[in-house]
């Protein structure tokens, strides 16, 4: 006997979808249209000038100024910039200072950044840099997911000025998304700086290119610094590519040469695909955390370094947590979520995590697998 297929099955559900449609069209026409973006400035090499260029109110505004002029704030970002007459060299490697602060992760959430450095004292009320002779790390991805990429690297560059001015410093290490951004990988990008670069008549990756402030700026960045005998990187050191945490010179020259390449690029040229590699490189390794390395294998690492712990981000955790037996400190907090974040303290060999309320707490250790999310 053959089953009767009820009559409406299929009527009901052609009507459910057609509603459906026809609800999200609703709701999208109600949509109101994006506001007119404000970004900038982008500040373009122009032979014996430089061209300064804001949007405002999605509107494009050109400045020409003297090459070590101060920008007045305009829209964008909202304080003056002064054009460092020379950019400052990439350091590898520093002495400890009594107080070490490292964040990763903040991804255009230049909000919350500022809420977290000003309630723990890194800068004052006005942004300016408060940590006198200590040290800021900010070990990498700045760049994709949010939309105040421009407003945090502006931040950190005067920072930079400001922290060499008093006798401290700030270093800012490259990330595996600012890689990305320098090569023209367009996956996670805020679509407002596809909008700018379309205003602008670039592609993206030219907003920072060699000819701009920002894009040479980034191009003497470091990828591995080490502070006394901590580390610090974005992804990882690997077991396999151990050689590139033990001559850090040379990495940190190897990845100035070779940011901006293609995937196609690097990929082709064995001399610098291991500083790109998805799983072993030092920006994207994520082995403390998926099992790939336990206690025993991160102790000979450590110690093959001469180090007492390797500080990393990438990988997101709740709060910025202990592993392998404190040789291991992961700082990405989930600031990316644009809710919550921390920053790490290291005082004198003593750990802690400032919080957004400007209090500070110990670290935890996870004993075996912790809580994270990619
Ligand atoms: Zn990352």
């Amino acid at each position: 006997m053959t089953a009767v297929r009820p009559r409406n099955h299929r009527p009901s559900r052609w009507y459910a979808a057609l509603a459906a449609c026809l609800l999200a069209l609703a709701a999208h026409a109600s949509d109101p249209a994006p506001a007119p973006q404000d970004d900038g400035p982008y500040v373009f090499d122009a032979g014996k000038q430089l061209d300064a260029v804001w949007i405002c109110g999605g509107q494009v505004q050109r400045t020409s100024v003297a090459r070590t002029a101060t920008l007045p704030p305009r829209c964008g970002y909202p304080h003056a910039i002064d054009v460092p007459a020379s950019l400052p060299p990439a350091v590898s490697k520093a002495a400890a200072t009594p107080r070490i602060v490292a964040v990763s992760d903040i991804h255009g959430q230049y909000d919350l950044l500022l809420r977290l450095l000003r309630a723990n004292k890194v800068i004052d009320a006005d942004d300016n840099w408060a940590l006198g002779r200590d040290q800021l790390v900010i070990a990498g991805d700045v760049f994709d997911r949010g939309a105040a990429v421009n407003e945090t690297l502006w931040l950190l560059l005067r920072l930079q000025q400001q922290a060499q001015q008093a006798g401290g410093a700030v270093h800012f290490l490259l990330g595996n998304h600012e890689t990305m951004a320098l090569g023209g990988d367009l996956r996670y990008v805020n679509p407002k700086y596809l909008q700018s670069a379309r205003l602008l008549k670039r592609s993206y990756p030219g907003l920072y290119a060699r000819d701009t402030l920002l894009g040479q700026w980034l191009r003497t960045r470091p990828v591995l610094l080490q502070v006394g005998d901590t580390l610090f990187l974005h992804g990882g050191v690997s077991p396999a590519e151990l050689e590139l945490a033990l001559h850090i010179e040379q990495t940190n020259a190897a990845y100035r040469a070779s940011l901006g390449r293609s995937k196609a690029e690097v990929r082709a040229d064995p001399a610098i695909a291991p500083l790109y590699d998805g799983k072993q490189s030092p920006i994207w390794y994520r082995g403390y955390f998926d099992g790939q390395l336990g206690p025993d294998e991160v102790r000979a690492l450590t110690q093959r370094l001469g180090l007492a712990r390797i500080v990393v981000g990438h990988t997101t955790m709740n709060h910025i947590s202990s592993l392998h037996g404190g040789r291991v400190i992961a700082i990405d907090s989930g600031i990316k979520r644009g809710e919550s974040g921390e920053l790490l303290f290291i005082e004198n060999e003593t750990l802690s995590r400032g919080l957004l309320d400007g209090s500070r707490v110990p670290l935890r250790e996870f004993p075996g697998a912790p809580p994270r999310e990619d």
